[in-house]
C-alpha cells in the first residue's frame, strides 16, 4: 500500500516549488490507490512562522488535492506536527547511541569555529567527522566518566551520528538511479539538541518509519541529506522508503532557481494564494488573488519537472493521476515560464461556467450589481474566447453595459470617411423596420442591403461597429446590437453623426 507524505516547515508560505512536491505527491498516491499525508516539521522553533501551517491547508484544498491524513483529520497515525511528537524522538538517539552509530558532542560554537578558521588558514575544509573526531569534546574522546559528569552537570550537547570512514553507500533514487557516495566526504549531522528538539534528520526519518511511508517525493535540495537518510534506515534496522528527488524549478531565463525575487521583477505571483507576513504586514500576490484558476495551476506546475510522453497538454486532475509516472520525471531543472501560465489559464477559463463568471465580474465591478446576471453571463459568453483572467472582462465588454463616451482616434481616422453619415443614417432606418432583432436576422438585412446597393463592406461595418464600441474591435457586430436592443443600437449610431 502506497503511504506519501508531504513534509512543509511553517516557516512561510508555500511557494509553487512546493506544491509542486505536494502535488506530485499527491498524484502518486492517488495512482496507487494510496494515502497523501501532511506532516507539519515545526521543530525549528526560531523559524516558526504564525498562520503558515493554516496557508498550507489552504493551498493544497484550493488545488483541490487534499490530504487523506494530517492534523486534525483521519489521525491514524498522529499527531501530524512535530512539536506535537516531541517526547518521542529521545528514545530514538539514545537507540542509536547505545548501537554505537551516535554519540555526545559538548563542543562549544567557539570551539569549531576556531577548527574551522584552523582548517581555512592551512587551506583545507573542517569536517566533523572520524578525521577530526578525536580532537574535539565528544563521547568519543572523553572517558565514560566525563561524558557522565558534563552530562549530569547539564552541560549543553548534541548528539551526532557516527558517519563511517572509508565505506562506499549505495543509494538509490527513482528520477535519478544509482548513486555512489564516498562516506569520508560525509560529516557527523547533528540529530538531536540539549534543548530536546530532534532536527530535520532524526524526526524525519522516525515519523517517515512510524508513519509507514513507503516513498519519499521531495525536492532536489534534500538530495545531499539522502546519504544520511540511508544510513540512519540501515542503523536503526528500519526497510528504506524509496526516493525520488523532483528536479528544480529555474527562472524564466533557465539560469539559476525560482525564487520570489523573480515573480516580484517579472510580475508573477510565486505563490499560490496572498500571503500577508505577519512580521512586516508585507503583502505578497497569490495565483488566485491574480485570477488564476486552480486546474491552470494545477496543471502547470505538472510540467515543470514531468512530461507525459505525448503531444497532449491540457491534463485535469483525473486525468493528470492516471498519466502521472515518477520515471517520467526528468532529472534537469524546469523552466517556469508565465507566459505558459497564462495560456493554461486562458484554456480553463473557455471551460469555467458563464454564470459563474459573471458573478466573479459583478464582485469586481460594482457598477454592474443592477445587471441582469444572465444578461451579464451571455455577454461574458461572447468576450470569453478572448480572456485569460475575470480582470480583463470589463475591457473586453464595458460597451454592453454602457455607450460609449469617445471614440478612439485613429479607428475615427480610418472610419468615419465622406459620406458616412448617409449611410448610417440609411441602415437606421434599415434597423428601424426590422421586427425580428435577432443577430442572424440582423446579420441577413444588413448584410442583403449592403450587397443589393453595392457598398463596400468597411464602409458600413466599420462605422458601425465604431458607433456601437467605441472602437474598432469587440465581438459581431450583429450580437452587439442584438444584446443592446433596437433603441440603444439607434441612439449610438446617431450619436456618432450628431
Ligand atoms: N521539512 C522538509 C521541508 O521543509 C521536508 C523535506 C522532506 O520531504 O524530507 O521541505
Amino acid at each position: 500500500n502506497v503511504r506519501v507524505r508531504f513534509a512543509p516547515s511553517p516557516t512561510g508560505p508555500l511557494h509553487i516549488g512546493g506544491v509542486r512536491t505536494a502535488l506530485f505527491n499527491y498524484l502518486f498516491a492517488k495512482k496507487h490507490n494510496g494515502e497523501f499525508i501532511l506532516r507539519i516539521e515545526d521543530t525549528d522553533q526560531n523559524r516558526y512562522v504564525e498562520g503558515a501551517e493554516q496557508y498550507i491547508i489552504d493551498a493544497l484544498n484550493w488545488c483541490k488535492m487534499p490530504f487523506d491524513e494530517g492534523p486534525g483529520k483521519n489521525e491514524k497515525f498522529g499527531p501530524y506536527r512535530q512539536s506535537e511528537r516531541k517526547d518521542l524522538y529521545k528514545q530514538y538517539a539514545d537507540k542509536l547511541i547505545a548501537s554505537g552509530n551516535a554519540y555526545y558532542a559538548f563542543d562549544i560554537p567557539e570551539a569549531l569555529d576556531f577548527h574551522r578558521k584552523d582548517h581555512e588558514a592551512k587551506g583545507k575544509t573542517f569536517i566533523y567527522n572520524w578525521h577530526n573526531r578525536l580532537k574535539l569534546s565528544n563521547s568519543l574522546s572523553l572517558s565514560a566518566d566525563d561524558v557522565k559528569a558534563k552530562l549530569d552537570a547539564g552541560e549543553d550537547y548534541v548528539i551526532r551520528f557516527k558517519s563511517p570512514q572509508d565505506e562506499t553507500l549505495n543509494l538509490k533514487d527513482i528520477i535519478r538511479g544509482d548513486i555512489k557516495i564516498d562516506t569520508n566526504i560525509l560529516d557527523d549531522k547533528v540529530l538531536f539538541k540539549s534543548d530536546g528538539m530532534p532536527t530535520y534528520h532524526l524526526a524525519n526519518i522516525v515519523d517517515d518509519h512510524l508513519m509507514d511511508i513507503t516513498h519519499v517525493i521531495r525536492g532536489e535540495e534534500w538530495l545531499p541529506s539522502l546519504a544520511l537518510h540511508y544510513q540512519l534506515y540501515t542503523a536503526f534496522g528500519w526497510k528504506t522508503p524509496e526516493f525520488a528527488h523532483l528536479p528544480l524549478i529555474l527562472k524564466p531565463t533557465g539560469k539559476g532557481k525560482l525564487s520570489k525575487r523573480d515573480g516580484d521583477k517579472l510580475g508573477f505571483p510565486v505563490f499560490p494564494l496572498e500571503w500577508k507576513d505577519p512580521k512586516t504586514a508585507e503583502i505578497s500576490r497569490g495565483y488566485k488573488e491574480d485570477g488564476y484558476f486552480p486546474e491552470a495551476m494545477v496543471n502547470f506546475l505538472a510540467f515543470l519537472g514531468w512530461n507525459p510522453g505525448t503531444e497532449q497538454e491540457i491534463f485535469n486532475l483525473d486525468e493528470l493521476i492516471n498519466a502521472f509516472e515518477l520515471d517520467r520525471v526528468n532529472k534537469s531543472g524546469a523552466r517556469f515560464d508565465p507566459d505558459k501560465t497564462k495560456w493554461f489559464n486562458h484554456h480553463y477559463m473557455q471551460e469555467q461556467d458563464n454564470d459563474d463568471l459573471a458573478c466573479a465580474l459583478k464582485e469586481e465591478r460594482h457598477e454592474l450589481y443592477e445587471i441582469d446576471t444572465n444578461y451579464i453571463s451571455m455577454v461574458i459568453d461572447l468576450v470569453k474566447e478572448r480572456a485569460t483572467f475575470v480582470s480583463d472582462f470589463w475591457d473586453l465588454s464595458h460597451f454592453f453595459f454602457k455607450a460609449p463616451t469617445s471614440y478612439d482616434e485613429k479607428a475615427t481616422k480610418k472610419a468615419i470617411k465622406e459620406g458616412t453619415a448617409d449611410i448610417l443614417n440609411q441602415v437606421i432606418s434599415i434597423i428601424n423596420d426590422t421586427k425580428d432583432f435577432s443577430s442572424e436576422n440582423l446579420q441577413t438585412v444588413v448584410k442583403g442591403w449592403i450587397t443589393e446597393n453595392e457598398i463596400a463592406f468597411g464602409k458600413v461595418m466599420m462605422p458601425l461597429r465604431l458607433a456601437l464600441v467605441g472602437a474598432l474591435q469587440g465581438p459581431d457586430v450583429f450580437d452587439i446590437m442584438f444584446m443592446i436592443g433596437k433603441n440603444e443600437t439607434i441612439k449610438r449610431i446617431e450619436n456618432i453623426i450628431k
